[in-house]
């Protein structure tokens, strides 16, 4: 591949204002899009119409822009995809890839098995809903295959869907696609090359790669980055209360951004401007400096 292919993309989902974790990633997948002279996307995911905050996305963008953080492209939301969702799948449903299930939340907490913390789908509908019952969602039939990627920071990652996850959800019983399946559909439309995200989506990876083999699409090759966490060892998120960063204190926080993501910026270039931080960024990029963690704190 000639370098100029390289296709990154950065996805937030706008529940609120950007915060350092998300940041990290924005930062992160913008860094190794331009080290490898590539593009690099925004795709705002407000398909969880329930969980979107309304002005999220644009103050997410604007705080992006702030950081100097400028996209390639048109911006697409994932809110007006729905046709090419459903076509993804009317195409599963025709190599009867899917099954519809209708177990409400209730009963799959009875009845699934653990494995770490999730819980895995026992199959209960695989071969039919119980008279009575009505569909609620529609599962993905997982085959018993290991899916192996390389994490081109996290290394070798397998996982038994069969045992591990379980059928999965593509079609939600609100009516809504799920992101696993929404993910796939648009890392293909937009021709991504290279995700680049936090770790707390390493383990939905395999989902990815496996509904991308059902739809005969490319896989990506996938670099997953420590997720920020906080002193309780929680990530950054709404629900944990995290500050958004500070739009016009944006040369400091890349600062910081570069350190956690351990690429020892020198410290004269924290009073420097975004643009040169960027530029710096971009020459100086190694992945391989970053520990291979799952979680790390600001401080590290
Ligand atoms: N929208 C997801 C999030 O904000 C990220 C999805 C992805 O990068 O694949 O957590």
């Amino acid at each position: 591949m000639e370098r100029s292919d390289y296709r990154g993309r950065f996805a937030p989902s706008p529940t609120g204002p950007l915060h350092f974790g998300s940041l990290v990633a924005a930062l992160g997948s913008y860094l190794d899009a331009k080290h490898h002279q590539g593009k690099w996307l925004v795709r705002i995911e407000d398909l969880d119409t329930p969980r979107t905050v309304k002005g999220a996305a644009d103050e997410m963008l604007g705080t992006l822009e702030a950081y100097g953080l400028h996209w390639d492209e048109d911006i697409i939301y994932q809110s007006r995809r729905t046709a090419a969702y459903e076509e993804a799948f009317h195409r599963l449903k025709e190599v009867g890839a899917v099954y519809p299930c209708s177990c409400s939340r209730r009963e799959i907490a009875d009845s699934a098995l653990q494995c770490g913390e999730e819980l895995v789908y026992p199959g209960t509908c695989r071969n039919g809903i119980a008279r009575g019952k009505t569909a609620r969602a529609w599962r993905v039939l997982v085959n018993d295959a290991h899916i192996v990627f390389s994490d081109r920071l996290q290394g070798n990652i397998v996982q038994h869907l069969a045992t591990q996850v379980g059928d999965f959800v593509v079609l939600r019983a609100d009516g809504l696609f799920a992101y696993q399946l929404a993910v796939v559909v648009d890392d293909a439309f937009q021709f991504i090359t290279h995700v680049v995200r936090g770790a707390d989506l390493l383990y939905s990876t395999p989902r990815q790669i496996y509904l991308q083999q059902l739809l005969e699409l490319t896989t990506p090759a996938y670099m997953h980055l420590p997720v920020v966490v906080n002193a309780q060892g929680e990530k950054l998120s709404k629900q944990t209360l995290a500050q958004p960063v500070e739009k016009n204190n944006a040369a400091s926080t890349l600062f910081a951004a570069l350190v956690f993501l351990h690429q020892q910026p020198p410290a004269e270039l924290r009073l420097c401007t975004i643009e040169h931080l960027l530029a710096w960024g971009i020459a100086n990029w190694q992945p391989a400096a970053i520990f291979p963690t799952a979680t790390a704190t600001q401080s590290n």
